[in-house]
């Protein structure tokens, strides 16, 4: 009975179902939780030799030095583009609805719990270059994964074919195993969800209570402005520039984009996103393995308008004028921060240290948003995702692919 329903569906049913035993069973999420984390350890144990074996298939069948050129061209492009969308859309909602003046600071009450530490962009940028392969494959640092793995598949193809043909053939056949275990744990996401989702509602459930007065204005200007950045700015590329049918594409996609939303990662959510883009939307995995991965460690719209806008907020809030070129400063660090932001949960908050440090807010303005972040996580996170798949379809059809949408 349950194989009939669509799974995106048993999804959103798990949701539902999910929220209501999270606020009517709170003390019993204990019994249910050990089953998200089932899951997310399933996600998680795929990500590292999936993006590996993606990442040197995808560059091994891009193939010459040219195409691989043009195809990072257009990915960072697409990538830094739409975050830039993004965050002017959050700026300009953030002015306008201005949520933040006459905001009650003794909202940041909350106390801070987390380690409000990030690096500075330039140890960012270096740190992307491994200086232990295997270190960084066991501490999942992606962008160090990706940086090695595009490496070694663009090396691979300047070696002698006699080397070159079992590497391709062995990565190649890696990344189909890893596929198949995708599509068969994409199969558990319905328990996963309503885990995962229950045992956030149980313990979000106080900080729900804070939605009224100026945090819930805050959350509704991050929601609508995400918003009008994943229902026009993003489907309106899809349409001109990819010359794709956006609703078939977001119906694809629609179980990626629920477990982003869930899981608040979209690490953990690439192998199902590449699983929707490949098979349901028909990018090529040539496409799919290089902008993807790409995608879920870099292009983070989401997380770069939340960014934007929380900052705002707080100097709202604290009554500090922001001008126009700390607004841009905003801008600027803001798509920098985002790109250094790994795929987990509220890494954003974290790395948005660097924000308030550069237009020199004070740090513990991030108490002001702490109770609301997780929420809005979900969001954001649902949209990075949703960004990266759109990018992929635009990136096939300028490549002159035949895709489903
Ligand atoms: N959770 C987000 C993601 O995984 C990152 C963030 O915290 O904004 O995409």
């Amino acid at each position: 009975m349950l194989n009939k329903i669509q799974l995106h569906w048993q999804i959103f049913i798990a949701l539902l179902l999910a929220i209501a035993f999270g606020i009517l069973f709170p003390n019993q999420v204990d019994y249910v939780t050990w089953m998200g984390d089932v899951f997310l350890r399933a996600l998680r144990m795929i990500i590292i030799p999936l993006i590996f074996a993606s990442i040197v298939s995808g560059v091994t069948g891009i193939g010459s030095s040219e195409n691989l050129g043009r195809m990072s061209l257009k990915t960072i492009s697409y990538y830094l583009l739409t975050s830039l969308f993004a965050i002017v859309t959050g700026l300009v909602m953030v002015n306008l609805i201005k949520p933040g003046v006459g905001a009650d600071l003794g909202l940041s009450m909350v106390v801070m719990e987390l380690d409000v530490t990030a690096d500075s962009f330039g140890q960012t940028l270096i740190k992307i270059i491994p200086t232990n392969i295997i270190d960084a494959m066991a501490k999942g640092d992606l962008p160090a994964i990706i940086f090695f793995a595009i490496f070694f598949g663009f090396f691979t193809t300047k070696v002698n074919a006699r080397y070159s043909a079992p590497i391709i053939d062995f990565f190649n056949a890696v990344f189909e195993v890893m596929m198949s275990i995708t599509m068969f744990v994409i199969k558990f996401t319905p328990l996963g969800v309503f885990a995962i989702v229950a045992g956030l509602i149980a313990e979000q459930s106080g900080n729900l209570l804070m939605v009224f007065g100026s945090l819930g204005i805050y959350m509704l200007t991050v929601i609508g402005a995400l918003a009008i950045h994943a229902f026009i700015t993003l489907p309106v590329l899809l349409k001109f520039l990819g010359r794709a049918n956006p609703v078939k594409h977001a119906r694809g996609m629609s179980v990626p984009l629920l477990t982003a939303f869930s899981t608040s990662s979209s690490s953990a959510t690439l192998p199902l996103t590449m699983e929707a883009v490949e098979f349901k939307s028909g990018v090529s995995n040539k496409t799919t393995s290089f902008v993807l991965p790409l995608g879920a460690t870099i292009n983070m719209d989401g997380t770069a308008l939340y960014q934007c806008v929380a900052v705002l907020f707080i100097a709202q809030a604290y009554g500090i004028e922001m001008g126009i070129l700390q607004q841009i400063i905003i801008v600027i660090t803001a798509l920098l921060a985002s790109i250094g932001a790994a795929g987990i949960p509220m890494a954003g908050l974290v790395i948005m240290t660097i924000i308030l440090t550069a237009v020199g807010l004070p740090l513990e303005g991030i108490g002001l948003i702490l109770a609301v972040d997780r929420i809005l996580d979900m969001f954001r996170t649902a949209v990075n995702v949703w960004s990266d798949s759109c990018g992929a379809v635009i990136i096939a059809k300028s490549e002159g692919e035949v895709t489903n949408v």
